[in-house]
């Protein structure tokens, strides 16, 4: 499996632009969007990503609303492989599965449609977002998809935020893998 060089993890690491408090005070929020609009990261990234699941026989990607959406999308255009949707609750419009997940205060849910994985038990799924924070999030998505009997293989991330440790949780339930590590 090809590594990315520490030039060009550099790179995409300097693609992403930092928007201090945002969206509250505190928050440094990675902003993607620079990636996506620069073509040598965006193609960089996807090549990257392409290259190490092209053997994973992976059947579907999902990914977590809403950047989710973009990276999952694209690469499973990439392997020829069907992409799934997993929604902040109230928006998919036929009959979901859900699971709750507990925020800083109160409780947020996630939602795919019941036939997301066109009734094939047991395929192979690899979960996608741009980043992991605390993990919640992913390990609702994880908790999610197979508590309809599917096999999330592994949760990838483009940024880990590595000093809020959220990849332990997720790493009780499967792999893990970030393509950028920000201590
Ligand atoms: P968490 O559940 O805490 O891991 O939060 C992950 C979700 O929140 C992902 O969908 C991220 O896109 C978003 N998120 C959390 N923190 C940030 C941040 N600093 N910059 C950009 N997105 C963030």
């Amino acid at each position: 499996m090809k590594e990315l060089k520490k030039e060009e993890k550099d790179f995409l690491l300097s693609s992403i632009r930092d928007i201090p408090d945002f969206p509250k005070p505190g928050i440094v929020f990675k902003d993607i969007t620079t990636l996506l609009n620069n073509k040598e990261a965006f193609s960089l990234l996807m090549e990257h990503l392409e290259e190490r699941y092209k053997d994973y026989n992976l059947d579907f990607i999902a990914g977590i609303e809403s950047r989710g959406f973009i990276f999952g999308a694209a690469l499973a255009t990439r392997l020829g492989i069907g992409f799934i949707p997993v929604r902040k609750k109230g928006k998919l419009p036929y009959t979901t599965v859900s699971e709750k997940y507990s925020l800083e205060y109160g409780y947020d849910e996630i939602e795919i449609h019941i036939d997301a994985f066109r009734k094939e038990e047991g395929a192979k799924v690899l979960l996608i977002d741009d980043l992991i924070a605390t993990g919640g999030t992913a390990e609702a998505a994880v908790k999610l998809i197979n508590k309809i009997h599917e096999n999330v293989v592994e949760v990838c991330f483009i940024i880990n935020l590595k000093f809020l440790n959220g990849e332990a949780k997720l790493k009780k339930l499967t792999n893990v893998y970030s393509v950028l590590e920000i201590e």
